[in-house]
């Protein structure tokens, strides 16, 4: 069976629309966009549409995340894929997307955005740890879920996705559903990507963005990485130009071998500071767990969090606090920051050590 089966079937049968640039991408007198000739800024090229998946930056990011280049398509952050994939695979009133939470807000919203089925199965414990039983026996049970997604490292536990419990899921929801593996965070760990096993598993979607490790978030480059059959479905529903040709240049200096070198030292710097961050957390008294986790962030449980969260904004520290999430009503999860960002709020911490 084919993935087409498990796409919605308006999106299956419908005709794509063929943008200007993707029947003809090349060079000569280019009459057929109603672009300008010329652009007001000088040199910037930007009176022509942009290449709707520019080659070049699809071929590096394949490089990068080791695919072929037909395993790749860029968008707008990772947001941008996650919204894809609901709205390619979920019809309406119908379908549902499958969530362990807490996790990552977007997956929700997308599922809410496209009117598909929310299912959720919540993370157990102190460590929220994945319910793996329960996870399989949705997937088994119902047949409503399209899309599940996973993310590794989990936002905001930090928690892994095991290859062992991710092939047997795929087994599971083979033929089922597709199964989205989030590596938002995936730089900071050193568990390798499951971007190896998109080859044999047609149901299996990665999703990689620049916005985290590679300190792009206004950058707005992500990409999705699966089999070629599953690309050609979510092309047919992305914008024709999603990426601005700007944001494909800066994307391109980006990956030149320079900036992979900074890129490089810019992890041994989060791993550091995150051992900082920590030492500033620990024996607080108010403080009653730390989740350090994977990726650039460690989640804590406390005291009076709405009281801390308000000390440390009125010292001018921002921190993330979860009041919408009845799971997380004691959590904060604390960005690894510069090491001077640390001290401040290491400093904050001690004066409001005093008041309680
Ligand atoms: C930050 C984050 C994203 C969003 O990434 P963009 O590429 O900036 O859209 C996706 N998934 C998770 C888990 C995140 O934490």
């Amino acid at each position: 069976m084919g993935i087409e089966s498990l796409a919605r079937p308006e999106i299956v049968a419908m005709k794509p629309y063929s943008s200007a640039r993707k029947e003809a991408p090349g060079e000569g007198i280019l009459l057929n966009a109603n672009e300008s000739p010329w652009p007001l800024l000088e040199d910037s090229g930007l009176n022509r549409y942009p290449d709707p998946q520019p080659a070049e930056l699809v071929s590096r990011l394949a490089d990068l995340y080791g695919v072929p280049r037909e395993s790749v398509l860029v968008t707008r952050g990772s947001d941008e894929g996650i919204d894809l994939l609901t709205r390619v695979f979920c019809r309406a009133g119908q379908d549902a997307i499958l969530q362990c939470p807490p996790t990552f807000g977007m997956y929700k919203i997308a599922a809410q955005t496209q009117g598909a089925e929310i299912i959720s199965v919540p993370r157990s414990g102190a460590a929220f740890a994945l319910d793996k039983r329960a996870l399989l026996g949705a997937v088994e049970q119902d047949r409503r879920i399209k899309v599940i997604f996973l993310t590794s490292p989990n936002n905001p536990t930090g928690d892994l996705v095991g290859k062992e419990f991710l092939q047997q899921l795929l087994d599971a929801a083979q033929n089922r559903a597709i199964v989205v593996v989030d590596e938002a965070y995936a730089e900071f760990c050193q568990q390798p990507s499951a971007a190896g096993m998109v080859d044999d598993h047609e149901n299996l979607v990665i999703l990689r963005t620049m916005s985290k490790a590679w300190a792009a978030a206004g950058l707005r480059c992500g990409a999705v990485l699966a089999q070629p059959s599953v690309i050609a479905l979510l092309r047919r529903v992305i914008a024709p130009y999603p990426l601005p040709s700007p944001v494909v240049a800066l994307a391109l200096r980006m990956l030149e071998s320079a900036v992979l070198e900074k890129q490089q030292h810019l992890m041994s710097e989060v791993s550091a500071n995150k051992e900082f961050l920590l030492r500033q957390l620990e024996s607080r008294e108010f403080i009653r767990n730390i989740i350090p986790g994977e990726a650039n962030f460690v989640l804590i449980q406390v005291d009076n969090a709405d009281e801390l969260l308000t000390h440390c904004a009125e010292h001018g520290v921002i921190i993330r606090g979860f009041p919408a999430d009845p799971s997380l009503q004691e959590y904060i999860r604390i960005s690894v920051g510069s090491q001077s960002d640390i001290a401040t709020l290491g400093g904050v911490l001690d004066e409001w050590e005093k008041t309680v």
